[in-house]
């Protein structure tokens, strides 16, 4: 059921946030939003599905053959030593009109039901054919188990299976899975709607002439790509100049048309930041700070009943915020099930020293070992604002917090950028 906002659903009263704690956090206040409706097939790769899915008829729905090649019954086989007539031929599509004669053979191709009385199949390039009189005869090599080749009714999935529930994302493996039960549409969460707001005065979107001291516009468009790998849809509200008013008129706006907002920049509490002091006018705002690094604080509030986040304006903060943050938020508010990235452990190419008590998450590399063995590399420069580390990476390398040092070989937690939707 679609559920409402919790009001001032980000508060908590905790000085620092953990990691473990701030997943903790959300994933209780977070529920699905509003609407479910029926999608094409066709264009459902990427939705969150709102229904299960169960498999009205075996798949494949009869035995069938798995080579081009000859069907018979394998104990007619072993009786008459490999040598039959071929007394019929079936096509894939196209039944055969009856019962496989006993001590015969059928030529049948791939994906052809199985005559009745037959349960193997024989390779065609293992058999010879003899002409004798207008008839021809098979000569199967010896050596073959009953029921090679065949494939069985239901071997896929059996009638009645669940084969998915609810919150799962569709893959192209889902979609040729619910292709093979028949069905031509399947009932989905309606696609969250997102707005997206890059603040400051030096933002420049690309395109237009360089001017000296501007920066142009990296985040607007990394956000809309990670946004769209996780399936909503985003509107693009530009870029926001650093005054007051004009943010929070952008906001106001925002919020009336959008399930969520996403700010980057401007999200301190400089002088030159008005996104938090707009965001507190208008709604709710919390500033989490969060045990981690990269640790700008990220923000979290309510602008009516849309969402809002408020991401560091570095390039690197904001794809890390948004990964670890952001995006399970909207995967779960989306219907989806909360996602859990695997983490897989390899062992450390680096020398460092961290502080205790914050978790880190290091831009990664993974790069064969001394041994041949995959081990994870550390992008070599810090700085938050290098977009060559997020294109180096493979993924983020993240270290615990009670962790003071790694040294080469130490086993280090890796999570691919493909755990966290990306590529
Ligand atoms: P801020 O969070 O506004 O203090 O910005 C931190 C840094 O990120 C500054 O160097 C900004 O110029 C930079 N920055 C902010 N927004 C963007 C953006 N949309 N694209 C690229 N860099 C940005
Ligand atoms: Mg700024």
């Amino acid at each position: 059921m679609p559920s409402e906002l919790l009001d001032d659903c980000f508060e908590h009263n905790r000085d620092s946030l953990r990691h473990d704690e701030a997943l903790e956090l959300l994933k209780e206040r977070i529920r699905p939003a509003v609407g479910v409706e029926p999608v094409a097939l066709d264009q459902a790769h990427g939705r969150i599905l709102a229904q299960q899915v169960r498999a009205p008829r075996p798949v494949p729905a009869f035995d069938n053959s798995a080579m081009d090649g000859f069907a018979f019954a394998h104990a007619d086989y072993v009786r008459l030593g490999g040598r039959m007539p071929v007394s019929a031929r079936i096509a894939a599509g196209h039944a055969s009109a009856g019962p496989l004669e006993p001590g015969t053979a059928a030529r049948i191709f791939t994906g052809a039901v199985m005559p009745q009385g037959a349960d193997t199949v024989a390779m065609q390039e293992d058999v010879r054919l003899e002409e004798d009189g207008g008839g021809r005869t098979a000569i199967i090599p010896a050596g073959l188990k009953a029921g090679a080749n065949r494939r069985r009714a239901g071997e896929d999935l059996a009638e009645g299976t669940l084969l998915l529930e609810p919150g799962v994302r569709l893959r192209p493996q889902e979609l040729a899975a619910i292709a093979s039960t028949g069905a031509a549409k399947v009932d989905c969460y309606r696609q969250l709607k997102i707005a997206i707001l890059s603040t400051g005065d030096e933002i420049l979107r690309p395109g237009a002439p360089y001017q000296p001291g501007r920066v142009y516009d990296s985040n607007f468009y990394m956000l809309r790509a990670l946004l769209e790998a996780t399936g909503v849809s985003t509107t693009d509200l530009g870029v926001i100049a650093d005054r007051p008013q004009a943010v929070r008129t952008a906001l106001e706006e925002a919020a009336a048309g959008h399930d969520a907002i996403i700010t980057s920049g401007g999200a301190s509490r400089g002088e030159e930041d008005h996104v938090v002091t707009a965001v507190e006018k208008l709604g709710h705002l919390h500033m989490w700070q969060l045990a981690i690094k990269p640790g700008r604080p990220v923000s979290f509030g309510q602008v009516g009943k849309s969402l809002f986040f408020g991401l560091p304006g570095n390039p690197v903060a904001a794809m890390v915020c948004y990964l670890l943050y952001v995006r399970p938020v909207l995967i779960r508010r989306g219907g989806g099930d909360w996602p859990v990235p695997h983490r897989f452990p390899l062992p450390a190419d680096f020398d460092m020293d961290k502080k205790a008590g914050r978790r880190e998450f290091v831009r990664g590399m993974v790069r064969p070992g001394k041994d041949g063995r995959a081990s994870a590399a550390k992008y070599p420069r810090d700085g938050s604002g290098l977009i060559s580390s997020l294109r180096a990476a493979d993924g983020l390398i993240e270290i615990a917090e009670e962790v003071e040092r790694i040294r080469p070989g130490d086993p280090v937690s890796f999570i691919p950028f493909s755990e966290l939707g990306i590529g």
